[in-house]
């Protein structure tokens, strides 16, 4: 059955056309017919722990009983309204409230639908700041080797070139500067020379802070966060930090930036704003990015505005979401987890064919020699036999389960993990 499933092709009679899937050999996608708290409950009556919280963005788990009420209130009273000339209450209260957790320079909050739209904006915020300020040679940004900031084409062009999935676009995307994440002395130097040497051209620094999530959960101290937003600030050069993947507690602070001593000039939230509920991002700014559009030239305005920005099923999930955060013990909760997974997954740093294994928050990643197709589906399969979600990918089996995982079901995730990463070794790894 497994060797089918590996081997074989497939005939998906189905019209969806999946997300970064092959769909030739893809193996047939799950159907899922209902979730509750950790659980996905498949059509077979299957139940399976989702290790994944859902690209990590169900962090209260699902169907919270609290954000459901909060989007059925908001369904009856206002759905949605364009935000071009009209404000509702859900959104303003969202606004404030997102300002009110960060530092004090971060004033205005523009709304999205998506992370990689929210990348967009900050981008063309950040291109628009200078020309506004009447400098129209700082056109590009720097960034960093396995970065990963969206999918659509301006954010495509700010991910890892080389590992990156959009290698393939290369040839048509805007130019930027890649630079290798400066955890070392000499890298710094490296970034610094970057930065002397191009900063009359560079708009601004595209960051993940502490954690690079899609581009294979890698980990960086909050000093390095500090280094470079010092060197950003010292050459002109506007920090945007991309928190999609970070925000709202994964890494064990509320925004991760918040464990350095930096602040972003501007700064993504997607994600898990809406505790996973409804799709829904922001880009905010601080007040001198802001002031920079204030003019009397309506050119100088900036010129974006997405239908459904703001909308209002959105800010009541993320707006219920924030008072789980401030009624519930999720941070505690993080806590706990990074406890648990740090004493589950790092032993694994013995096994053949380990690299390397990675705990920050609620996030566990084992970095393997990097796996190919067979044995990505190999894992996966293994995986839902052992009544987990966990979907390995490049040389990463991870973990980013909800806040709310319940501890027996956080140790089956990683009991499993460990188990299939030793049977990987012993089975299928070569030295
Ligand atoms: C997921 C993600 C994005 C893109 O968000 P989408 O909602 O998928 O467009 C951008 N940056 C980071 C760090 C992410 O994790």
């Amino acid at each position: 059955m497994i060797d089918r499933l590996i081997k074989g092709r497939h005939t998906i009679t189905m019209s969806l056309w999946l997300p970064y899937t092959q769909m030739q050999t893809v193996l047939p996608p799950l159907n899922v017919v209902r979730t509750n708290g950790c659980y996905l409950s498949l059509d077979d009556g299957k139940q399976l722990i989702d290790a994944v919280a859902s690209w990590w963005t169900a962090c209260h788990g699902y169907n919270h009983p609290y954000i459901i009420e909060s989007i059925t209130d908001q369904a009856h009273t206002l759905p949605h309204v364009m935000l071009g000339g009209l404000v509702h209450p859900q959104a303003k209260k969202l606004a404030n409230r997102l300002c009110s957790l960060l530092p004090a320079s971060l004033t205005k909050v523009f709304f999205s639908e998506s992370g990689s739209v929210a990348v967009e904006i900050a981008m063309k915020m950040a291109l628009q700041y200078w020309m506004n300020l009447n400098i129209f040679s700082k056109t590009q940004f720097v960034c960093f080797e396995h970065g990963y900031h969206g999918d659509t084409f301006y954010t495509m062009s700010v991910c890892d070139p080389d590992e990156g999935m959009h290698r393939l676009f290369h040839p048509v995307l805007p130019k930027q500067h890649y630079q290798v994440l400066p955890t070392s002395d000499d890298l710094l130097e490296a970034f610094e020379q970057t930065l002397k040497d191009y900063a009359h051209t560079l708009a601004g620094c595209l960051l993940e802070p502490l954690v690079q999530g899609a581009g294979g959960m890698k980990m960086h101290a909050p000093e390095t966060i500090d280094a470079i937003v010092s060197l950003c600030r010292k050459y002109n050069v506007l920090v945007i930090m991309d928190e999609i993947f970070t925000g709202f507690g994964r890494t064990g602070s509320l925004f991760a930036f918040q464990q350095s001593n930096s602040t972003p000039d501007i700064l993504c939230l997607s994600k898990a704003l809406t505790g996973g509920m409804l799709p829904l991002a922001v880009t905010i700014a601080s007040d001198t990015i802001f002031n920079a559009f204030l003019s009397d030239d309506p050119d100088k305005a900036l010129m974006h505005g997405t239908t459904f920005m703001g909308n209002a099923l959105g800010c009541a999930a993320a707006n219920a979401s924030l008072d789980l955060f401030e009624n519930e013990p999720r941070l505690e909760q993080v806590a706990v987890i990074e406890t648990a997974l740090t004493g589950a997954l790092i032993p694994l740093k013995d096994v053949p064919g380990v690299k390397d294994v990675r705990v920050k928050g609620a996030i566990g990643a084992v970095q393997c020699e990097t796996f190919s197709t067979p044995i990505l589906n190999w894992f996966k399969s293994e995986f839902i036999k052992n009544g987990i979600w966990c979907r390995p990918f490049g040389d990463i089996v991870y973990t980013t389960p909800a806040f709310t995982i319940a501890p027996h079901q956080l140790a089956h995730i990683t009991d499993s993990i460990i188990t299939l990463v030793q049977q990987w070794s012993s089975q299928f790894y070569r030295k």
